[in-house]
C-alpha cells in the first residue's frame, strides 16, 4: 500500500485519519513486506492483529496465516475491514483493545501464534504490557513502536529508562530491534521516528501461573512509585502489606531500602513468587 492507495481508500470509504486514535496508516510497500517477512506467517500460524486500520499488514497476513483476527477500535473502518479481511475468511471484532476480556473472542479457545501491530503510539506501553498477560503462549510478537520508546524496551537495571516494558518483555524472550522506519512512510506523518521490533518467548517463560494479569500489575506497581522504595511502591497499590513485602525481600537476600530499578528481572519473578506463596522451598 502507497501513499496514493491510502488517500484512495480513505477516499473511497469516506474516512479521515484520527490522530486522537494514533492512527498513522504504513504506505511503504517495503516496510510492509519486511515486518511480514519478520511475522513468518503460514497456514500453521494463528495471527491476532491490533489496530489493522485500512488493512495495510491485514490484506496480506488474512491470506497467509491458517487463521487471523484483528481488533479494531474505531468502527467507522467496518466496511473497510469487511471487504479486505472479513471476505477473505479472517475475523474481525471492534473493540478498544485495552477493555478486552479475551474470554470474550468471536473464536473459541483463540490462542495465537504470532501477534502483529502497528500500535497507536498514545497507547502503546498498556497495550504491550496487556499483550503480555493475555497471551502468555504467543511464540512471536512483531511490534512497529515510537523509536523514543526503544530505549524503555531495551533498557539495564539501574537506568532511568527501566520499568515495567524492560523487565516484562526481557523476562519473556528474546528481544531484537529489527529496523528502523521513517515517518514518511506513514500516511500522515507522525512526529517521531519509529522501529519494529520482534520478542520471540523464551520456553520457560510460559511457566503455567506466571504469565497473567497480576503478573502485569506487580510488575506496575512495583514502578508506580519510582522515587521510594520498592516496599513503599508496592504497598501503595494496597494489594500487597510492608510486612510481607519485607519478609519476601529478605527471603531473597535484597536489602529493606531497595529500589525497583535496582533488582533484576528475574529477581521481580522470584518476589512475586513468594508473594503469592508459590516458591519453591
Ligand atoms: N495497522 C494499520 C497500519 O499499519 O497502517 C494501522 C496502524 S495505526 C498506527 C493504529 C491503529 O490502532 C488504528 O487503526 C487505530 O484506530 C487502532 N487503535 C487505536 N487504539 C486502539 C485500541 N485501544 N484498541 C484497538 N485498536 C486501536
Amino acid at each position: 500500500m502507497n501513499k496514493q492507495e491510502v488517500l484512495s481508500i480513505l477516499e473511497k470509504y469516506g474516512l479521515q485519519a484520527k490522530r486522537s486514535l494514533g492512527q498513522n496508516f504504513l504506505c511503504n510497500d517495503d516496510v510492509i513486506g519486511d515486518i511480514l517477512e519478520f511475522a513468518q506467517l503460514d497456514k500453521d500460524v494463528t495471527c491476532l492483529e491490533i489496530g489493522p486500520g485500512l488493512g495495510a499488514l491485514s490484506e496480506k497476513a488474512v491470506l497467509l496465516a491458517g487463521k487471523y483476527l484483528a481488533v479494531e477500535i474505531d468502527t467507522s473502518f467496518q466496511q473497510r475491514l469487511e471487504d479486505v479481511i472479513v471476505k477473505p475468511g479472517g475475523y474481525i471484532l471492534f473493540e478498544d483493545y485495552l477493555h478486552l476480556d479475551v474470554k470474550d473472542l468471536p473464536i473459541p479457545d483463540f490462542a495465537p501464534d504470532v501477534i502483529l501491530s502497528n500500535l497507536p503510539y498514545y497507547v502503546m506501553t498498556p497495550i504491550m504490557l496487556k499483550v503480555l498477560g493475555d497471551f502468555p503462549r504467543c511464540r512471536k510478537m512483531v511490534f512497529m513502536v515510537e523509536e523514543d520508546a526503544i530505549d524503555r524496551i531495551f533498557a539495564k537495571p539501574r537506568t532511568k529508562a527501566y520499568g515495567p516494558l524492560s523487565v516484562l518483555t526481557d523476562l519473556f524472550g528474546s528481544k531484537k530491534k529489527c529496523f528502523t522506519v521513517e515517518a514518511g512512510s506513514f500516511y500522515p506523518a507522525p512526529n517521531t521516528t519509529s522501529a519494529v521490533i520482534v520478542i520471540e518467548r523464551k520456553d520457560e517463560a510460559a511457566e503455567a501461573g506466571q504469565w497473567n494479569p497480576q503478573w502485569i500489575g506487580f510488575v506496575e506497581s512495583a514502578f508506580a512509585l519510582r522515587r521510594k522504595t520498592l516496599i513503599n511502591s508496592l504497598s501503595s497499590g494496597g494489594k500487597y502489606g510492608k510486612e510481607a513485602i519485607l519478609a519476601a525481600l529478605r527471603k531473597m537476600g535484597l536489602k529493606d531500602s531497595v529500589r525497583s530499578e535496582e533488582l533484576m528481572p528475574e529477581e521481580f519473578a522470584g518476589l512475586f513468587k513468594i508473594l503469592q506463596g508459590r516458591e519453591e522451598s
